[in-house]
């Protein structure tokens, strides 16, 4: 399946399909983000359905093309959690990956099946443990040998055989930002194979009576863009897996290669065809498990970001526009690192533009602030906006689908915006907007 053509949003801005123009207003899966930011008012998170759908079915697809019977795709709900996404990427058959309690609750309550449910963290805690059993979660990714022994206890003090998989860290630098990279040796997550510490945690976890060890997960970061970060990974954990059958003939089901491909935010970042990296992917595969006399397992992917990223965008109202003469021009809007941390806490970049004023060109230069108090409160530095921006003009900050809405805080006591979901031309409230009883609800 290939994307759609890109049309030209204005020229600087040719980032999705999902984005055009009409009669000088910026328009979202087909509708005036103008008069969706007056009906649900600012700030707003929008989430487009179908291009949700449409990203799913691109590895959906590609899966059952790809790799053996019984390969999952698992939604990877930190990008962007809540009841409705769960419903959506069910429809969808995705498996998902969480990584709380919280998340298997929003999971459970929206009648996600539990035996598709992978539960991954570097620290269960025992309340955790026994939650998620309770629940009914399908596997967990078992990160460390402590993690193994309490689930062992917890699994005998229930007299269940609980299915896991074993989270491996394969020694794989993607060349991404550090807070988002998990493979390499020195990461918090999983157990290395480097160090020597790989084999004898798997030979522990097939001696536990109450574990059923389905197979390996790995997971080398997120942003992907790297070329053959999969590849790679597929070839460390194949030749894992040759030695851990020849040592003690264990052989994996599943192979969780976890999640990553990177997603557009900017024009300059290049665009990932997934379904023909998906399709490398598996040729590696197969090319490996054949040369190391292997069967080939089942694949798991756990995608989040590339599903609901450019599924995402965030409305504000523009409000005081300050310039100090001569230095720089600031934009403020009625949200900020509240709803979107990502710039204060990685210098993530978006594209912006002034959804009211599609049609006048961008060249005043500015930085996009929000109302928080921190200087450090910064949406995007250095973006041009049309010289006319005033108060009360919308802005759009595309591309905020995937860790904006799941990354939201009180901060400030500001209040956590709607996601109000667009399908085929209607939209609907997905999750309601925070009011200010529900921000005292908890206080005594
Ligand atoms: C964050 C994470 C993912 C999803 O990464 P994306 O970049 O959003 O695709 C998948 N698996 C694991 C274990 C993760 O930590």
């Amino acid at each position: 399946m290939d994307r759609p053509t890109i049309p030209s949003i204005c020229p600087k801005t040719a980032l999705c399909s999902n984005l055009d123009r009409r009669d000088g207003h910026l328009r979202f899966a087909g509708q005036d983000a103008v008069d969706l930011a007056r009906t649900y008012g600012t700030p707003l998170y929008l989430m487009d359905e179908d291009r949700i759908r449409y990203n799913c079915r691109l590895y959906t697809e590609a899966f059952q093309n790809c790799f053996p019977k019984g390969s999952r795709v698992l939604y990877a709900s930190k990008a962007a959690s809540f009841r409705q996404m769960c419903r959506i990427v069910r429809q969808e058959g995705l498996g998902l990956d969480v990584v709380s309690s919280g998340e298997i609750h929003t999971a459970g309550t929206a009648g996600f099946p539990m035996d598709l449910v992978y539960y991954h963290g570097n620290n269960k805690t025992d309340e955790d443990i026994a939650f998620a059993m309770d629940a009914g979660v399908g596997c967990f990714v078992v990160d460390g040998v402590e993690e193994l022994l309490a689930l062992e206890a917890e699994a005998c003090r229930r007299n269940v055989r609980q299915k896991v998989l074993l989270r491996i860290t394969p020694g794989i630098d993607p060349h991404t930002y550090d807070a988002v990279s998990t493979g390499k040796v020195d990461s918090k997550f999983g157990v290395s194979i480097e160090t020597g510490q790989a084999e004898p945690f798997v030979g522990l976890a097939l001696a536990q009576p109450h574990l059923y060890v389905a197979g390996f997960h790995c997971h080398v970061g997120s942003q992907v863009f790297w070329e053959d970060v999969f590849e790679r990974s597929v070839m460390v954990m194949m030749a894992f897996i040759r030695t851990v059958r020849d040592r003690c003939g264990y052989l994996p089901e599943e192979l969780d290669l976890g999640g990553g491909y990177g997603v557009r935010y900017v024009e300059s970042d290049p665009e990932i065809h997934i379904p023909r990296k998906i399709a490398s992917v598996a040729e590696t595969l197969y090319a490996i498990a054949k040369r190391l006399d292997l069967p080939v397992p089942k694949v798991l992917m756990e995608p989040g970001r590339s599903i609901v990223a450019d599924a995402g965008m965030t409305l504000y109202t523009v409000g005081s526009i300050k310039e100090i003469t001569g230095y720089k021009r600031y934009v403020s809007i009625d949200g900020g690192m509240s709803d979107n941390p990502r710039y204060a806490l990685y210098g993530s970049q978006y594209t912006c533009c002034n959804a009211s004023r599609m049609d006048e060109p961008s060249e005043m230069r500015c930085d996009l602030v929000g109302r928080c108090c921190e200087s450090g409160d910064v949406i995007q530095p250095d973006i041009l906006l049309p010289e006319t921006t005033k108060r009360g003009d919308v802005v759009a900050v595309c591309t905020t689908g995937a860790y904006n809405f799941s990354m939201a805080s009180g901060y400030n006591r500001m209040l956590r915006p709607p996601v109000v979901m667009l399908k085929e031309g209607r939209s609907y409230v997905a999750v309601q907007r925070e009011t200010l009883d529900d921000m005292i609800r908890l206080d005594q």
